[in-house]
């Protein structure tokens, strides 16, 4: 646990000044897209597609901007802002959408996470505004599935009365991933910069109205969408499989948090990764199994829609962006 470093002081001392690391041109369209009442209502917040018969939408949450720094920690750092210079990329903030997935298969509608509401940063939190602009009733949810209790994934899950958010729906989440997080006292066994993240998960996950189910690998949520097991970026993160007319979709939710970084260089980890050697062998899994198998794939924090496949490329791999279609 020793990597996991993230500073919550330090994330939101930087969502404060990220205006002033913006490009001129980019503040200029951000001042725009505020008047038009903010990036969410100014670009298009949801992507809808056909999964044999499922049909699948990606709704944002909104992003997330924290220190670029907390990139590739495990290497090099000249080496990792070359590789984020020749993306084009800020070296300065990790500029990191969220991409939730809802699910919709006739009889059950999925979503997987909740966002991270009003608890995190200024710039997300807008799930329940962007599945109303999407078209998807928030009352007809009938699963939630959370990947692991970080505050970007299950924060969102209490409204402003600490009830959970959709009272009707059943709540599922990894049982090793609510073990570790509910273990008793373990506020006072980490770091002073990671107790808001366990302070934030223990009263997510004590919400009021939410009755949970625990997942282990293979757990069915309904037909044709079950979990597998992908430690590492926490101990007990989970990724979403779904499977209709013979073609496979993979949720990855946080196994890979940077869509050029984690399948070009998955050996490098971020400050977020929990457990560096884990992390690395559940990713190099997904993305042999990914690339083999021709299945697409959706990263939480990829550009948003954030779907799209995953291709070999020498000894490691390439991400290839979904061609959007109207
Ligand atoms: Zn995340």
């Amino acid at each position: 646990m020793s990597i996991f470093r993230p500073s919550r002081r330090e994330i939101l001392s930087l969502a404060a000044t990220a205006p002033a690391l913006a490009l001129p041109a980019l503040a200029a369209t951000k001042a725009r897209a505020q008047t038009l009442g903010g990036p969410a209502a100014a670009n298009p917040a949801h992507f809808r597609f056909q999964l044999g018969d499922v049909v699948l939408t990606v709704v944002s949450d909104g992003h997330l901007e924290v220190p670029a720094n907390g990139l590739g920690v495990n290497a090099d750092p000249a080496e990792v802002t070359a590789f984020l210079e020749s993306y084009f990329l800020s070296t300065e903030v990790n500029y990191s959408h969220t991409n939730h997935l809802v699910i919709e298969t006739g009889d059950a509608t999925v979503l997987v996470d909740v966002g991270s509401g009003n608890r995190f940063q200024p710039t997300s939190g807008r799930l329940l505004d962007n599945l109303d602009s999407a078209g998807i009733d928030a009352g007809a949810i009938t699963h939630v599935v959370i990947t692991h209790a970080h505050p970007d994934h299950i924060w969102g899950i209490r409204d402003d009365f600490d009830e959970a958010i959709f009272p009707d729906a059943a709540y599922y989440i990894g049982g090793t991933e609510r073990d570790f997080w509910l273990q008793d006292d373990l506020v006072n066994q980490v770091s002073t910069d990671m107790q808001q993240f366990v302070v934030g998960a223990v009263n997510s996950l004590n919400v009021d109205g939410a009755e949970w189910s625990l997942m282990n690998d293979g757990t069915e949520i309904v037909p044709g969408v079950r979990v597998i097991d992908t430690p590492g970026h926490t101990l007990g993160h989970m990724s979403v499989v779904i499977e209709s007319g013979g073609k496979q979709l993979i949720a990855l939710g946080d196994s890979m948090n940077h869509a050029w970084m984690s399948t070009a260089r998955p050996e490098w980890v971020s400050g977020f990764d929990m457990d560096a050697d884990q992390t690395v062998a559940t990713r190099k899994r997904l993305l042999d199994m990914a690339a083999a198998d021709r299945m697409a794939v959706l990263g939480y924090h990829f550009p948003f829609p954030g779907v799209g496949h995953i291709a070999r490329d020498g000894d490691a791999y390439r991400f290839v962006p979904a061609l959007w279609q109207w």
